[in-house]
């Protein structure tokens, strides 16, 4: 069997075609346009890299974009002072704090000083507990855009076998309480389990939310599974380039799945997608509005 390459980047360009249908009846109503403000600390590329993209994606949406860029000496009183701002700000519908912070500043602290309803990331202690009770809530956007793909591919996820390698509050975590919102049931594994490809070996559905290159093998995986590959890590190559690579044994999975994620190109743009989504549904909440359709 070869597996259907699961197009992340087509699903993505979807999403955010209705967003950006959505932001412009959102402005006819209210009188103006969705923003979100990005903070990036410091200037470790792959987030500077990062920043940008969310920056543009909110442009191309037709949303206002709010970048503060500061430096990487910023003491966490400063960074607090920003977000009690950004906060207080009517134009700013969602907030976005780019992780890792530098080592002066307490994340936690910086994450339950954002506005519930202002986090886009859904990395709140408010947003997790309200998604673990099955209340309405922002969602971290990795493990929504994961879940996209997954009712894409198979329609109704009731039932299935569900393993979740990783257990991080930005991916596992939440990924783990939206496949138990889905009815499957659903295992998480770490760095910890017993005899991990045994566990594996059972699941329906695979999501690999690890950061360990090509981890996941394919004899790991049953005949037939969805594999959903959140890895990203990039393998020295000789041009001093790079390759990047999942979590997850790509060609060898290929032979026994059916159905895969590619990095990239899979899990990766539905991040984004998934982030102007929450920012158009954080602006409809706190203008009284119910939540957009379709998203
Ligand atoms: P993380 O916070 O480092 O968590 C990694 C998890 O993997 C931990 O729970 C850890 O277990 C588990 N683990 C480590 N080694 C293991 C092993 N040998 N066997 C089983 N489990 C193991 O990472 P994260 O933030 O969740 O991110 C995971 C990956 O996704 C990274 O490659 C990251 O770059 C990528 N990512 C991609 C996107 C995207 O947009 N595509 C977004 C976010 C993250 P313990 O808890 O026991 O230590």
């Amino acid at each position: 069997m070869t597996a259907k390459r699961i197009d992340g980047k087509a699903a993505a360009a979807a999403i955010r075609e209705s967003v950006a249908a959505h932001v412009a009846e959102f402005q006819r109503r209210t009188g103006r346009a969705p923003g979100l403000a990005t903070v990036l600390v410091g200037e470790d590329p792959a987030s500077a890299v990062y920043v940008r993209s969310k920056n543009r994606a909110t442009a191309e949406s037709g949303m206002v974009s709010f970048a503060h860029n500061l430096p990487d000496t910023t003491t966490e009183a400063d960074l607090l002072q920003l977000v009690t701002d950004l906060n207080a700000d009517s134009q700013v519908d969602g907030i976005l704090v780019q992780l890792p912070l530098p080592r002066q500043i307490n994340a936690t602290r910086v994450i339950e000083t954002i506005e519930p309803a202002k986090d886009v990331d859904g990395f709140h202690p408010i947003n997790a507990g309200r998604l673990a009770t099955g209340l309405p809530s922002l969602v971290p956007c990795t493990p929504f855009g994961c879940l996209y793909l997954l009712r894409q591919e198979l329609g109704s996820l009731s039932g299935l076998d569900a393993v979740v390698i990783g257990r991080s509050n930005i991916v596992g975590k939440p990924m783990a309480q939206l496949l138990l919102g889905e009815s499957a049931t659903v295992t998480i594994a770490h760095s910890r389990t017993r005899d991990l490809p045994a566990v594996v070996r059972r699941a329906d559905i695979v999501i690999a939310a690890v950061g360990r290159a090509e981890m996941v093998c394919g004899d790991w995986i049953k005949p037939g599974a969805t594999v959903i590959d959140v890895g990203i890590n990039r393998l020295p190559t000789d041009d001093g380039k790079g390759r990047l690579v999942g979590d997850v044994a790509f060609d060898e999975a290929s032979q026994v799945a059916a159905a895969i994620t590619p990095v990239p190109g899979g899990v990766g743009p539905m991040t984004i997608a998934m982030l102007m989504r929450n920012t158009l549904v954080a602006a409809h909440r706190r203008a009284g509005l119910e939540d957009p359709e379709g998203l």
